[in-house]
């Protein structure tokens, strides 16, 4: 057998299998294409995935887009 072996997971939050890069890391961010939950590699063996919504992503998302406002003030 010489089958490559895909790094597949599921969606915590919708069940649809996300395929995770070949070398996944543990805090790694993905973006489920299904249902666009932002999911967090919390375990690789097995793989886990967690979702990232929670108090904590409002504040993640102020940050992201004052860096993404500067971003695009300099571009
Ligand atoms: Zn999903």
């Amino acid at each position: 057998m010489n089958v490559k072996r895909k790094k597949i997971s599921r969606c915590p939050s919708c069940g649809e299998k996300i395929s995770i890069g070949e070398r996944p890391k543990v805090g790694q961010y993905l973006l489920c294409s299904i249902c666009d939950e932002k999911l967090e590699i919390v375990n690789l063996d097995p793989i886990v995935l967690d979702l990232l919504f929670d108090s904590n992503e409002s504040e993640f998302n102020i940050d992201e887009y004052e860096y993404w406002e500067k971003y695009w003030n300099r571009v």
